[in-house]
């Protein structure tokens, strides 16, 4: 006899964009499922008519899509109306629910994250009856927990036969499917004792709980949308251009860690490693410093062709990312970006490599060094290191090199202070304060060009 698989789901509701917390439990789900050689389920949870969209629906694949999350079967609720309608029939015929005459607006309890208000008033309804009981299940998280269901009274479970609401639906499907684990978020726990309640009573086996942390942003506040904004949502972070696979790495750390000290980590190798059991109760802290640093380790990893490849529409229409200039100028986006969006602000007018495309007009006085700020020291430094510079022999761009001109002005800039020529060399090359080391920015100009913004500095002094 062989053991029953195990089969999960994520369980989206579209009502909001695919948000970092969700994309957490998509995760989890996905790496405890292909551990135990699993099968996960997606499930669209679109019960709440008022709240959901297909917009957002859409949205939510294919920011799972993005993340390279793969699912092996897909459901969404509102296909699947009659099936609840069946179970809603015979839990009324049993005496387990009943249709209640109703004064007051229904809400669906489906976790809203658009702030639309759903209540919806219908003269009548469907109630559970509830058995008023202590409901324990066990958390593989959080050990046992014990709610008293009394005091949930006869909660409403549809607006209609043909409207049942979320906790019916997630007991429904969760039976039909043969859902074996619930991994979800903690702020469903309130919800297990409603949806074990409706397991009981169509005679639905338990699966096995794990509720994930809570996510907290740095100053240990609840992370939300209201508060914390776009930040909390994935599409953010795709729109600025972050790795997915440097998300998916983060994400992973939302709550768990290996027991060791390794931070990096690929999807593959997380398949292989992730252990529930070593998810944590308490909140995790949602630092994006932490992301920042881990797309860093990404971006540093990647070869030059998989680099030009990913960041096509982030590099000017004017860099040619096939010339000898471009490889020069590689190593230094790479080590300046967090995510692709920085490339363009490097390029722009006042980015640290906008000098590399055209010069802009900058005073005379910037090419003075502050500790001999004298024009005929700037401009005497400035002629020799020129004559040193046009003396190189070069064939072609790529050997003007960084080394090669080191070599050329070591000797001179040794003998009359590294400030004195570096600095006016340093402005004549970029116009900017802030700028590569004058031999980088050098070579990537090409001689030529060197040669023709040291005379422009000349003529300024
Ligand atoms: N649809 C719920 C949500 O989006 C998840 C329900 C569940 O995982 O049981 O929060």
């Amino acid at each position: 006899m062989s053991a029953k698989p195990i089969i999960t789901r994520f369980a989206p509701s579209p009502t909001g964009f695919l948000h970092m917390g969700g994309a957490r439990t998509a995760l989890f789900n996905h790496l405890f499922t292909k551990k135990l050689e699993g099968k996960v389920i997606l499930r669209i949870e679109d019960t709440d008519k008022i709240r959901s969209t297909p917009e957002y629906e859409a949205s939510i694949i294919d920011s799972l899509k993005w993340l390279n999350i793969s699912y092996d079967q897909t459901f969404k609720q509102s296909e699947r109306e009659e099936i609840y309608k069946k179970y809603l029939k015979k839990l009324i015929d049993e005496g387990k629910a009943y249709i209640s005459k109703e004064t007051q607006a229904v809400e669906d309890p489906a976790i809203g994250k658009n702030g639309k208000d759903n209540s919806d008033f219908r003269s009548e309804v469907i109630r559970f009856k509830n058995p008023g009981k202590k409901v324990t299940f066990t958390d593989l998280i959080r050990g046992d927990i014990t709610f008293d269901t009394t005091e949930l009274k006869d909660f409403v479970i549809a607006k209609s036969l043909e409207e049942p609401l979320y906790h019916l639906a997630v007991a429904v499907d969760d039976f039909e499917m043969e859902i074996t684990h619930v991994v979800r978020g903690d702020d469903h726990i309130s919800n297990t004792p409603r949806q074990i309640l409706i397991q009981e009573a169509i005679g639905a086996p338990r699966p096995i709980y794990a509720h994930l942390p809570i996510i907290l942003a740095t100053d240990k506040s609840k992370l939300s949308k209201r508060k914390h904004g776009e930040a909390v949502s994935l599409n953010f972070y795709r729109d600025k251009g972050y790795i997915p696979e440097a998300i998916i790495n983060f994400l992973a750390l939302l709550g768990w860690n290996p027991g060791t000290d390794q931070e990096l980590f690929s999807i593959g190798e997380l398949e292989k490693i992730f252990d529930i059991s070593k998810v944590q109760k308490g909140g995790a802290v949602f630092n994006t410093e932490k992301l920042d640093w881990i797309n860093r380790q990404y971006i540093a990893k990647m070869t030059n062709d998989e680099f030009v490849t990913q960041t096509e529409k982030y590099i000017p229409k004017w860099l040619n990312t096939s010339s000898v200039q471009f490889k020069k100028i590689l190593p230094l986006i790479k080590e300046k970006i967090i995510c692709w969006s920085d490339i363009q602000k490097l390029f722009d007018r006042e980015g640290e490599l906008s000098f590399i495309k055209d010069i802009s007009d900058y005073p005379a006085s910037l090419l003075l060094w502050k500790k001999n700020p004298d024009p005929k020291a700037s401009s005497k430094h400035l002629e020799a290191v020129r004559t040193l510079i046009e003396d190189i022999q070069d064939n072609n761009d790529s050997e003007f090199t960084v080394e090669v001109i080191k070599n050329a002005i070591w000797a001179y800039v040794e003998t009359n202070g590294k400030g004195d020529v570096l600095w006016p060399l340093r402005v004549a090359l970029t116009g900017k304060e802030r700028s590569p080391d004058p031999f980088i920015s050098s070579s990537i100009l090409g001689k030529a060009e060197t040669l023709k913004r040291i005379d422009l500095a000349l003529t300024k002094l």
